[in-house]
Order: structure tokens, then C-alpha cells, then sequence
């Protein structure tokens, strides 16, 4: 028996384009006929309103859960200041919290190699940094870094699907930065290796491995990111994003800069 696996995960709504633009503000694909024509994948529920449906389909997959989240879940919509505040917010908690992740990842790297961790430098205005002396197993250690810095934010995004909470896709924002940014980061050793990925050609010469790991985390964080503009407010959302959301983010960002000065 053969299946189709793209017949079989594609779902069409159909109504006409004037109706649904009014009704639906999710992103959307308009056919030259006029009509509105959604494909969305993996049995998601595309739009509440339409009226039309040609499918049947299961519980979506809570993992697979995107765009018609999206419009549903903005509960407290804010305008454009809380959208640029939201974005903003986001990209700075995610550059802070990609970089204590990361440093994370070493700390526990050399705890687990029995390395001491002399310290580690966490500051909003530097390149974060782990100095550990003696370090038994540094390229162990230096591989903890970007490894546990890209695997532990989609563990804590895949946790928030799981429990379904409602603020599950800035967690998959930042996963999606920590991959493209470790991944870059070791990545770019093949050509100018700096940093972790100087450290581990020292130890061990192959490029190989860290043209494997860009290879593998930067398009799977870009892959994170596709389909969350209207979350931030992008695409149809029409500037729309949820407030409180962009207010806690914002919270955040407050919350681990004044940490770091203080400390
Ligand atoms: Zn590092």
C-alpha cells in the first residue's frame, strides 16, 4: 500500500476571498480565481469561521500546532508600540538568554569532566565567556557550550507545546535563535574559527564536525521561525500582538540586565 504523504497532510478551506479577509485575519494564500484558499499541514485547524471544509481531519499534534493558534490566542491585543516592544524585547531577552544557556552548557560540560569552573562572564555589553582551570576534557567541555545551547531551549519550547501554554511560540522564537546562533557561531570555525571553535580544532584538527553542526542547527532554527510573523504582529496580524505578552518580555529583558550588572 502506498500512502501520499502530501495528500494526506493537506487540508483546504474555501470560501470567498472578500468574506474571509474580514473574517479571518490568519496568513493566508489568495488563488487568481478570487477564492481563499488556505493549505495548512498536519490536520491544524486553519480557520474557526470558515464555513466550507472539505476535510476530516484528527487532534492536531500540540507540535505541530502553528498559524491558526496565532489569531486565536491574541487575547490582549496591543497595537503597533507593543508590537515593536514585543519585538524588540523578544530579540534582546533572546540574545541575553542564548548566551546564559550557552555558558550553561560549559559549566555543566566541565562539572560533568570534573573541571573546575573558575567563572563565567555574563555581561549585556560583552561577549559572554567560561573560564575553567583545570579542565580534564576541554574539547568535551567547549562541545557543551553549543550543544546543550541549542538542545536545552527546543526542550523548554517542546515542554510549553506540551502543556499547551500560551506564550509556547517566544520560547520557539528563541530556540530557533539559539540554534541559527550557536550553529553560526561554530559553523563559521570552518572559515575563521574564533572563540569555542578555535578551542576544539585545537583539540581535535577536523573541520568537520563543526560544518555538521551549522549544517544541522541553522536550518532547523530557521525552520522554527517560519510561519510566527503574525505572532509578532507581522503579515495580516496587521500589527496586532498580544500585550501582556510584550510587557512581560520586556519584564524579561529588565530582569536579566540588572541581574548581570548586579553580579
Ligand atoms: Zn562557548
Amino acid at each position: 500500500m502506498s500512502l501520499n504523504p502530501v495528500r494526506s497532510f493537506v487540508i483546504r478551506y474555501t470560501l470567498p476571498e472578500r468574506a474571509h479577509r474580514k473574517s479571518c485575519a490568519s496568513p493566508a494564500r489568495f488563488n487568481n480565481s478570487g477564492a481563499h484558499s488556505r493549505v495548512v499541514t498536519a490536520g491544524v485547524v486553519c480557520c474557526p469561521k470558515s464555513t466550507t471544509s472539505s476535510v476530516s481531519h484528527s487532534t492536531p499534534s500540540p507540535l505541530l500546532t502553528t498559524e491558526p493558534e496565532i489569531d486565536a490566542r491574541i487575547t490582549q491585543p496591543g497595537g503597533r508600540p507593543f508590537q515593536i516592544l514585543l519585538i524588540a524585547s523578544t530579540l534582546a531577552a533572546s540574545w541575553l538568554g542564548m548566551q546564559i544557556v550557552h555558558e550553561a552548557g560549559h559549566v555543566l560540560g566541565a562539572w560533568a569532566t570534573g573541571g573546575t569552573v573558575l567563572g563565567v562572564e555574563l555581561k549585556p555589553w560583552s561577549i559572554s565567556r567560561t573560564d575553567v582551570s583545570p579542565n580534564p576534557h576541554p574539547l568535551i567541555e567547549r562541545w557543551s557550550g553549543p550543544l546543550v545551547g541549542g538542545v536545552a531551549p527546543c526542550a523548554a519550547w517542546l515542554l510549553a507545546v506540551a502543556a499547551r501554554i500560551r506564550w509556547a511560540y517566544l520560547l520557539r522564537f528563541f530556540a530557533g535563535f539559539c540554534l541559527v546562533a550557536n550553529g553560526a557561531y561554530i559553523g563559521a570555525g570552518v572559515v575563521a574559527p574564533v572563540g569555542d571553535a578555535a578551542d576544539i580544532l585545537r583539540e581535535m584538527p577536523a573541520k568537520w564536525p563543526l560544518a555538521a553542526f551549522g549544517v544541522v542547527t541553522i536550518p532547523l532554527g530557521f525552520l522554527l521561525w517560519n510561519g510566527q510573523g503574525p505572532h509578532f504582529g507581522l503579515g495580516t496580524a496587521d500589527g496586532q500582538v498580544n500585550r501582556r505578552h510584550a510587557v512581560a518580555c520586556l519584564c524579561v529583558v529588565t530582569g536579566i540586565v540588572l541581574s548581570e550588572v548586579a553580579f
